[in-house]
C-alpha cells in the first residue's frame, strides 16, 4: 500500500490543518466527497468508511450535527476546560448525543475514541454508530421495530463520545503513542502513572477527560481498544488478594473489584449480546474479567481502575492507589467502566468493518453502546399492546398493560398499581400480581434476558384487568431490580456492602444521594428502589346500564337516560299501568298529550327533554341500553321542559346557572303530585336533580344546551 504511506505522510506534514483531497473514497451519507486520489477498493457508498484522519472525522461528526441539530453537539473540550491544546495541534472534540429539548439532567454515558491510536475499530465504530442511530431513529428510509425504543433512548440518557482520546496517534502511523510519545492508558490516577507518560495527567487529553468525568455523573462508560479480544474491567494490580467467582459461569477471577458481580454478570450478557461479527472469536467468561486475570502485562495508571474506582473520599480502599493529594479528588468516578479489545487487527481494515446491515466491527461497537447505554438505569418498557393514555373503555373490558424491564441485570419484582387516585405511585387501591420469579437472583426476567448476537428474548410480563365500576382510573407499573448487588465482594477489604458504582447505588439504597455542580449546572442522583412507567390513565364508561324508575300513581315527570329509540306509544306500552304521555312544546308553549294504544299524536322521545306520563298504579320501570353521553337541545325563551340524564346528580340552582337565561327552574314530586319552584340565584328550595328526572325551566334567552350542569 505504497500510495496510502505517501498520503498518509502528507496528512502528517499538514498536522491539523483541514484535509479537502482525501486518500481514500471516504463519503459517508450525505456527505460530500471531497476528492478521490486513489483507486481504492470500491465499497458501497453505505459503507462503514474508515477517515483518512482525525479532521476529516470531527467533520463527519460536524456534518451530523448540522443534519440533527437537535440531538447532537459537537464541542471542543480543551476549549470548555481551559486545559490547552494537544501536541501536534489538535483540539479535543467532544459530542453530546440527547435531546435537547428534553434538558441535560438524564443518566450520562461516555465512550472514548481509544487511547491507542492505532487501535482503530471503536474509534471509526463510534462514528458509524451514531450516524446508524439518527438514521435508524428518524429517516423515513430506515423505519424499523426498533424505532420507539432508540428515540427513547435519545430523550432519556445523555451519550457522550470523545471523537479520539489520541488525534495525534490517529493520524500519525496510525500510532500508539501520543506526540509525545506517550502511552495514553497509563496516565491515569489510579495506581499510576505507568510508562511512558509525562505523569498523571501529563496530557491534555488526560487533564480534559479527568475534568469532564469529574463535572458530570457518568454512569458507564468505555475506552475502546484493539489488539486482543477482550471485556476488560478493574482492576489490573491492586488488591491482590482479592478474587472473584462468576455466579453465572463458575470462573474465578484474581483482583477483583468490590462491584465483581455487577461488572461479571452484566459483562458475560454484553460479550454474549456482540457476538463474532469479524472473525476475532466469541467474548466469554474466557475473556471477560479483570484486567489482572486477562492480560498478560501489567497495566499501571489505565483509564479503567482509575474511573471506576478513584473517588478515595466515597472509598478509602483505594486511597493507596491515588494521588489524590496532588491531583484532588476524583468525584466523577464510580462509573461502570469497560476497556473493550474489539479486534486482533489494532489498525482493522475497512472490510472488516461492515455497515448497517453486514456483519463487522461497526455492529459489534453499535451493540456495545446500546448495551451500556441502556444498564445506565432501570426502566418500565411498555410495549405497544398496551392500552394508550386516555382510553375510553367500557365497563367490564379489559384494560392491558404489557411490559418489560430494561436498564437492569435481574428484575427482583414487578406488577401493576391502580385507583381511582391520579397518583397511582402515591395512591394505588389495587395491585396485581408481583411477578418476583427471580428475586434474589442474578440475572433474569429482563428485556435483555438471553441477549445473543444481536438479539434477546425478553421476559414480557402482562396484565389483564378488568374493571366494572365506571370511573377514571389511573395504572402504573413498577419494578425492583438488581438487589443482590447491594451485596459487594471481600467486605474486609472494601467494606460492607460498599459499591463504588454510582448506577448500582442509585438502585439498591434508597437514600443514596449524590450531586455534582458540573458542566451542566447540578447534576442530581436520588437513590430509588422502586422504578416506574409513565402513568395510564384510562376511562370506564359504564356501557349498557339498567335504569331505575319508581313510577307513582298518577303523574310522573322523567327523561329517558337511555339510548332508546322510544316514541311516545312505545313508551307507553313498555310501561304497565301508563295510559298518556305528554310533552310540552317550547314554541306554542303547549301540551301535547298522547293516549297510549291510540293512534292519535304519536311523538318521538329525545334525549335531554322531559315528559310527563299519567299510571294507574304505581309501578317500577327498568329500561336497559346505553347511557346517554351526548345530547343538543333547543332551548327557547319561555318555558322549557327538559330532563337530566348524567350519572351524576347535580341540584336546581347548578343547573339553572348553567343554562343561559334561566331564572326558575321547577321540579314534580310525583308522590305529592305537587311541583317545587326553584328561583336561581336565591338560597331558597333549591333541590337535588337525579338520572332521569324531567324538569321546567324558564328562561329569559334562548341557547343550546348540552347537558351542562
Ligand atoms: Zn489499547
Amino acid at each position: 500500500m505504497g500510495l496510502l504511506v505517501t498520503a498518509l505522510f502528507m496528512v502528517s506534514l499538514l498536522g491539523n490543518t483541514f484535509f479537502t483531497a482525501s486518500a481514500q473514497k471516504l463519503s459517508p451519507h450525505g456527505i460530500q466527497d471531497t476528492g478521490d486520489i486513489l483507486g481504492n477498493p470500491s465499497f458501497d457508498d453505505d459503507w462503514y468508511n474508515k477517515p483518512s484522519s482525525y479532521s476529516q472525522l470531527v467533520s463527519w461528526y460536524q456534518a451530523l450535527e448540522t443534519n440533527y441539530s437537535n440531538y447532537i453537539k459537537v464541542f471542543k473540550a480543551n476549549d470548555l476546560y481551559g486545559t490547552g491544546v494537544i501536541t501536534g495541534g489538535y483540539d479535543d472534540y467532544y459530542v453530546r448525543i440527547t435531546n435537547e429539548s428534553l434538558g441535560l439532567h438524564k443518566p450520562e454515558v461516555l465512550f472514548l475514541g481509544s487511547p491507542h491510536g492505532d487501535e482503530t475499530a471503536g474509534t471509526i465504530g463510534m462514528y458509524w454508530f451514531l450516524d446508524w442511530f439518527m438514521r435508524h431513529t428518524f429517516d423515513p428510509g430506515y423505519d424499523n421495530p426498533q424505532r420507539d425504543w432508540l428515540e427513547w433512548l435519545l430523550n432519556n440518557r445523555e451519550i457522550y463520545f470523545e471523537v479520539s482520546h489520541n488525534p495525534y496517534g490517529f493520524d500519525h502511523g496510525p500510532q500508539r503513542y501520543d506526540g509525545n510519545g506517550w502511552d495514553l492508558n497509563r496516565e491515569a490516577d489510579h495506581d499510576g502513572p505507568g510508562s511512558p507518560t509525562g505523569g498523571i495527567w501529563g496530557s491534555v487529553n488526560g487533564e480534559t477527560l479527568r475534568r469532564f468525568v469529574d463535572n458530570h455523573t457518568i454512569r458507564s462508560g468505555c475506552d475502546f481498544h484493539g489488539g486482543a479480544r477482550m471485556l476488560l474491567y478493574p482492576w489490573a494490580e491492586p488488591h491482590s488478594g482479592i478474587s472473584g467467582t462468576s455466579p453465572i459461569s463458575g470462573e474465578t477471577y484474581g483482583h477483583a473489584p468490590p462491584d465483581f458481580y455487577f461488572f461479571d454478570v452484566n459483562g458475560l450478557r454484553l460479550g454474549s449480546y456482540m457476538g463474532n461479527l469479524a472473525g476475532d472469536g466469541y467474548l466469554d467468561e474466557d475473556n471477560i474479567g479483570t484486567i489482572w486475570e486477562i492480560i498478560w502485562y501489567a497495566v499501571y495508571g489505565g483509564i479503567s481502575p482509575w474511573a471506576y474506582g478513584a473517588d478515595v473520599i466515597r472509598n478509602p480502599a483505594e486511597d493507596q492507589y491515588v494521588q489524590d493529594e496532588t491531583f484532588g479528588n476524583y468525584p466523577g468516578a464510580g462509573i461502570l467502566w469497560y476497556s473493550p479489545e474489539m479486534s486482533y487487527t489494532k489498525n482493522v481494515p475497512e472490510y472488516d468493518m461492515g455497515n448497517d446491515t453486514t456483519p463487522g466491527y461497526g455492529m459489534e461497537v453499535r451493540r456495545f453502546i446500546l448495551h451500556q447505554t441502556d444498564i445506565a438505569q432501570p426502566y418500565i418498557w411498555l410495549l405497544p399492546e398496551t392500552t394508550p393514555t386516555d382510553t375510553v373503555v367500557t365497563a367490564g373490558e379489559d384494560v392491558t398493560l404489557k411490559w418489560q424491564v430494561n436498564g437492569c441485570l435481574v428484575v427482583d419484582h414487578t406488577l401493576v398499581q391502580w385507583g381511582t387516585d391520579p397518583d397511582p405511585v402515591g395512591n394505588p387501591a389495587h395491585n396485581s400480581t408481583d411477578y418476583d420469579a427471580y428475586a434474589g437472583m442474578y440475572a433474569g426476567g429482563t428485556g435483555w434476558d438471553n441477549a445473543s448476537d444481536g438479539t434477546t428474548s425478553p421476559v414480557i410480563y402482562t396484565e389483564n384487568i378488568t374493571l366494572t365500576e365506571p370511573g377514571e382510573y389511573y395504572f402504573v407499573v413498577k419494578a425492583q431490580v438488581d438487589q443482590i448487588y447491594k451485596e459487594t465482594l471481600a467486605p474486609s477489604e472494601y467494606g460492607t456492602n460498599h459499591s463504588y458504582l454510582r448506577l448500582v447505588k442509585e438502585r439498591v439504597n434508597g437514600s443514596y444521594y449524590e450531586e455534582i455542580n458540573g458542566t451542566d449546572g447540578l447534576e442530581v442522583i436520588q437513590g430509588q428502589t422502586w422504578w416506574y412507567s409513565p402513568v395510564i390513565h384510562v376511562t370506564v364508561d359504564p356501557g349498557i346500564i339498567t335504569h331505575e324508575f319508581s313510577l307513582k300513581k298518577g303523574w310522573n315527570l322523567i327523561t329517558l337516560p337511555l339510548e332508546i329509540g322510544f316514541t311516545a306509544e312505545s313508551l307507553g306500552q313498555a310501561i304497565p299501568n301508563c295510559t298518556v304521555v305528554t310533552h310540552f312544546d317550547a314554541v306554542t308553549q303547549n301540551f301535547t298529550t298522547h293516549v297510549v294504544n291510540t293512534p292519535h299524536d304519536n311523538f318521538g322521545i329525545e334525549k335531554g327533554i322531559g315528559y310527563f306520563i299519567y299510571l294507574t298504579e304505581n309501578q317500577t320501570f327498568l329500561p336497559s341500553g346505553s347511557p346517554i353521553h351526548s345530547f343538543s337541545v333547543d332551548i327557547l325563551e319561555g318555558w322549557n321542559l327538559v330532563g337530566w340524564p348524567h350519572a351524576d346528580a347535580t341540584t336546581a340552582e347548578s343547573l339553572g346557572q348553567n343554562i343561559t337565561g334561566t331564572t326558575v327552574v321547577t321540579m314534580f314530586d310525583a308522590e305529592k303530585q305537587t311541583f317545587t319552584t326553584h328561583v336561581v340565584g336565591t338560597p331558597h328550595d333549591n333541590f337535588t336533580v337525579e338520572r332521569g328526572t324531567g324538569l321546567f325551566i324558564f328562561t329569559t334567552e334562548s341557547s343550546v344546551w348540552q347537558g351542562e350542569g
